[in-house]
């Protein structure tokens, strides 16, 4: 009660003074994103990441303290391409019609099409979300969130506009860490994934996606399309099937049993101890894709 009350005095104060408003509030809806966002706001800024860890970014509901969020926010950051539709669909309804919503996606210059679905059918039009895991793309997409930041919060410029090229300096250096680890796998390149979240990465680091199990996200794959995967696995000598924290791996290890590899467990959202930030979540990614496509990789 007394809470509430604090709030709505202060919404009262706070908008008949606009300078005494504190860091401005930033909605985002994944860790690896919402990372890169702070790291350029500092503490001009306040940001609420949607995701809780463990949650699926395709299926997300989000809970009461997410729209209170979604309400405040000033500014939201959406991955796009279909990935946060459910966000989407909630901005709609939103009584909030005074925030900017930065689309991410539209940065993307050389999207990856989805080309089939279980049973094959081509959709055009239907775009990879996965992009921020190849950091010359989220380097783009520092450029984007710099400058709406410097719109609305042009007395922080000289901090924004430092942070922003710390952080593009930071994606660079990254990249060249994982190209040269990636370096070191000899010449079976291809791996199988639960589903279609690394294609970004292995079009950067000239790595191949055999195929995934799961082509369209909490759709269980067709025994035909499971077999094919099998035949394929055994053709290509990939050594692992990539699972995912964010989805059950019994799919991953039946497949992975059948063809007699290993399962190694990516991570292509983070946001747990270790893996929170951006670099530390595709410093990890890195090293089990070496262990998934080295011989002596373990079981896990
Ligand atoms: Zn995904």
């Amino acid at each position: 009660m007394f809470r509430k009350l604090f709030f709505t005095s202060c919404a009262v104060i706070c908008s008949a003074f606009p300078a005494f408003s504190g860091p401005l509030n930033v909605t985002v809806t994944i860790h690896p994103v919402a990372d890169i966002v702070k790291r350029i706001g500092g503490d001009a800024i306040e940001v609420h990441t949607l995701l809780k860890p463990g949650d699926g970014p395709h299926t997300f509901e989000p809970a009461p303290s997410d729209m209170r969020a979604i309400g405040r926010a000033k500014m939201i950051v959406i991955v796009g391409f279909g990935l946060d539709t459910w966000l989407e669909k909630l901005l709609r309804t939103s009584q909030n019609k005074g925030r900017v919503i930065i689309d991410l996606s539209t940065i993307v210059k050389n999207p990856i099409d989805i080309a089939n679905d279980n049973d094959g059918h081509h959709h055009k039009g239907h775009i990879n979300p996965h992009y921020w895991l190849d950091p010359m793309i989220m380097k783009n997409a520092v450029g984007l969130i710099e400058r709406e930041l410097l719109r609305l919060l042009p007395k922080e410029a000289s901090n924004i506009s430092k942070n922003a090229s710390a952080v593009r300096g930071e994606l660079e250096k990254l990249d060249k860490e994982i190209k040269t680890l990636i370096a070191t796998v000899g010449n079976s390149r291809s791996f199988v994934a639960f589903h279609n979240s690394w294609s970004y990465f292995a079009r950067r680091y000239g790595l191949n996606e055999t195929g995934v199990l799961e082509t369209s996200p909490g759709r269980e794959p067709s025994a035909t399309h499971s077999t094919g995967l099998l035949r394929q696995i055994k053709k290509s000598g990939v050594k692992a099937v990539l699972t995912e924290p964010q989805f059950s791996p019994r799919l991953g290890k039946t497949l992975a049993k059948e063809a007699g590899v290993a399962v190694v467990i990516v991570d292509p959202i983070g946001g747990v101890a270790g893996r929170d930030g951006y670099f530390e979540l595709m410093r990890y990614n890195a090293k089990k894709f070496l262990d998934a496509m080295s011989e002596n990789q373990q079981n896990e």
